[in-house]
């Protein structure tokens, strides 16, 4: 959601006449977009935030702004820091570049978040948030060939652990016809991949042309584009509703890539009531179960909380079982951090000592690390279809067989990431590798 956020307010500077700057050095406006999940996130930006004061010591006229979950999270509280000049609740990101003008012209501080931000916003501001989204929702021209694109804002689950709601507001879901156009100019601009993205994408629901659109015909009327390659959505919560609809839709449909991100948090019934979260472990395994069975070649992903206020070593076994049963091809694993103003922040001590949250998170990695190794070596010696992302950042392979190509990474439609050599030329291309190596969470393999 903020990389989406970041490619929106960059196209919309750069429709302002601004240009991005390689680096902060030759910079005159620096903007900073900010997540609040997990307490780890706001202090990176406030170390950001203090090298930054020291730079304007020396350069007054350096404009700072702050955007994103942050910026709507602390508002007047940030402007007060010395290095801040604005201050932009997502909400409110339409009026980036008025702001940035204002600040450089008049040199005072601006904020800018929403008040009242769990009430649905006004009709002129969520026309404004519609205007800026289409108009700039052009490729991120980081990663050839895809694209982005909201379907919902927002969100009303309220897990007991999450500031989303806080600072997205209530859930809204776009119309079926704003996005589908939208998806229409993408695939005009060259962009093969669409990742639809919302809180809980899964849940879109909108009244259209007299009957309700959900995901599954989003996904089917994504599908008919021409140009479109693949299509992705994240994220998903585990839930009965359209649940069906949706794994048939990836079944039937060559386009719908066959991967599912589907956060489970914990595997004891007990933390999962008390995060507010309304299933149960052994439902949500069956869930999984069903998601295989409609679409046999699925690959599934998950998130997990470690250490949230309360969780015994029984209920840390209970997720350790689950994480073994789930068979997720990976799992990106969180340590409990208090967010301010959420339910369990307000009603539960954070009991689990950091040590104890480290060893369950360093164990379940470790767990997972064993299946994601196993599920990887199955595509030994296999030939993948993958679309190219870019250079490869980190060297992985031997160089003797680059034969003067770079390292590229690339994806495949299961969401698994494969590096090779290969000319830079074929980022946001489809090509065929053939898998030589593994590692549990990359795929190594040679162009054919
Ligand atoms: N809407 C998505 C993602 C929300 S944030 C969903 O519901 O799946 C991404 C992940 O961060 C969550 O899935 C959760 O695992 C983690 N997370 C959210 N709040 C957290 C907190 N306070 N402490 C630790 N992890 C948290
Ligand atoms: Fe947060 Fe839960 Fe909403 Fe996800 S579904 S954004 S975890 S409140």
């Amino acid at each position: 959601m903020n990389k989406l956020d970041t490619a929106l307010v960059t196209s919309a500077l750069q429709e302002a006449g601004f240009s991005l700057s390689e680096s902060i050095k030759e910079a005159g406006i620096v903007l900073i977009n900010t997540c609040s999940v997990r307490e780890h996130a706001e202090q990176r930006v406030l170390s950001h935030l203090g090298h930054l004061k020291h730079m304007k010591k020396s350069r007054p006229d350096l404009v700072v702004g702050v955007i994103g979950c942050m910026a709507q999270r602390l508002g007047d509280k940030l402007l007060e820091h010395e290095a801040v000049n604005i201050v932009c609740g997502p909400a409110e990101i339409p009026q980036i570049s008025e702001l940035i003008a204002k600040a450089v012209q008049d040199r005072q501080k601006t904020l800018a978040v929403t008040e009242k931000i769990r009430r649905k916003g006004s009709q002129q501001q969520r026309r404004a948030l519609e205007k800026f989204e289409s108009a700039y929702g052009i490729e991120d021209e980081r990663i050839g060939g895809q694209a982005f694109v909201r379907v919902m804002r927002g969100c009303n689950n309220f897990c007991s652990y999450c500031v989303v709601p806080y600072v997205r507001g209530p859930e809204v879901s776009r119309s079926p016809e704003a996005i589908i156009e939208q998806i229409r100019k993408l695939a005009d601009h060259g962009v093969k991949q669409i990742t639809l993205l919302g809180q809980t994408v899964n849940s879109y629901k909108c009244k259209h042309g007299g009957r309700t659109w959900c995901l599954a015909d989003l996904l089917e009327a994504a599908g008919d584009i021409a140009g479109i390659e693949w299509l992705r959505f994240v994220t998903s919560y585990p839930s009965e509703e359209f649940f069906d609809q949706i794994m048939q839709v990836m079944a039937g449909s060559p386009k719908v890539c066959e991967y599912l991100h589907i956060p489970a948090q914990s595997g004891s019934d007990r933390i999962l009531s008390a995060m507010n979260r309304n299933y149960a472990s052994r439902w949500y395994l069956e869930l999984l179960n069903r998601a295989r069975e409609i679409v046999p070649g699925i690959s599934i992903a998950g998130d997990l909380i470690v250490g949230f206020p309360g969780e015994t070593e029984e209920d840390f076994q209970a997720t350790v079982n689950l994480l073994e049963k789930a068979r997720y091809k990976n799992a990106f694993i969180f340590k409990y951090s208090p967010r301010p103003g959420t339910t369990s922040d307000r009603r539960l001590e954070d009991t689990v000592p950091g040590e104890i949250k480290q060893r369950r998170n360093v164990e379940l990695l470790a767990v997972q690390e064993k299946i994601s190794d196993e599920l990887s070596r199955q595509f030994l010696g296999e030939q993948v279809q993958v679309l190219v992302e870019g250079l490869s950042k980190k060297p992985h392979l031997d160089s003797a067989e680059a034969h003067g190509n770079p390292q590229l990474v690339s994806r495949t439609a299961t969401d698994y990431i494969v590096v090779f050599n290969g000319p830079e030329s074929l980022a946001g291309q489809f090509v065929k590798v053939k898998i030589v190596k593994t590692s549990p969470l990359t795929l190594f393999g040679r162009l054919v």
